[in-house]
């Protein structure tokens, strides 16, 4: 019998003969491929608990594993590795240690949110990355990702100046991840803007990049949105067993 999505059994726990005939039928390589049978010792009950108590992962309990999300991803197109069905079931499973073998990708999700449209039971699978990734954050699996850096840019300025200006968030992402502030991809792109757009336009963009205007009395407002976000870091916090990061909303410090 074929063994559906390969891809997801690591190369050692399957086994191959390369010679090997059965009552005369040789059945040897790719006929006689096994998946070694395994233990798994260290069960996390807990797991689809704390994952849909956290922003997204609320219905992750809904899912019947029909693979629309995984078919229907613009990521999975690209690396079949990425495979969010295969993801939520290891988390209803409790399977914390395979779910942790790729929490290198998991946090690639672009937030496309065609599985979300292609789910028939409304997991919200799009949502449930995102919780994933925060609860690998959480417990201390992964280091910062990248979303999170940008995460944290985006509500800083909204901290400090009660808006956002698109040209600020990008260069204090870069700033934040050590990357260079000229990107080839972003010349490329001013100069394809020089090229197609109005002068009058281009110079409005270049006075809203270096004027950044604070919205006015934004005192009290901030105050009440930076309580808010505490108050929420601790339930989330709260939520996921052995968590050990003090703070993953450091926007208003
Ligand atoms: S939102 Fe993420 S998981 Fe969903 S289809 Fe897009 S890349 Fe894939
Ligand atoms: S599409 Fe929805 S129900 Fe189907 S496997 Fe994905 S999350 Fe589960």
């Amino acid at each position: 019998m074929p063994i559906h999505e390969k891809n997801l059994i690591r190369p050692e726990n399957l086994s191959t003969h390369e010679n090997l005939v059965i009552d005369g039928v040789d059945v040897s390589g790719d006929w006689s491929t096994f998946i070694k049978t395994r233990v798994v010792p260290d069960y996390n009950e807990e797991m689809q608990e704390e994952i849909a108590a956290l922003p997204g992962g609320e219905n992750i309990h809904r899912c019947w594993q029909c693979g629309s999300c995984t078919n229907s991803c613009t990521v999975n197109g690209l690396n079949p590795d990425f495979n969010p069905r295969h993801w939520i079931y290891l988390i209803r499973m409790g399977y914390e240690s395979e779910l942790v073998r790729d929490k290198d990708i998991i946090w690639q999700c672009v937030s496309c949110n065609k599985c979300t449209y292609a789910c028939p039971r409304d997991v919200v699978p799009e949502g449930v990355m995102k919780a994933t990734a925060h609860w690998l954050e959480l417990k201390g699996y992964t280091e910062r990702s990248p979303s999170s850096e940008f995460d944290e840019e985006f509500s800083s300025q909204v901290f400090k100046t009660g808006k956002i200006e698109d040209g600020r968030v990008m260069m204090g992402f870069f700033k934040r991840t050590g990357q260079p502030l000229m990107q080839d991809w972003l010349v490329d792109m001013v100069k394809k803007m020089l090229r197609g757009l109005p002068v009058s336009w281009l110079m409005k963009m270049g006075m809203a990049t270096v004027i950044h205007p604070r919205t006015k009395n934004w005192g009290p407002a901030r105050d009440a949105i930076e309580e808010y976000a505490r108050e929420q870091e601790e339930k989330h916090a709260a939520a996921v067993k052995g968590a050990h990061r003090d703070a993953m909303f450091h926007a208003a410090d």
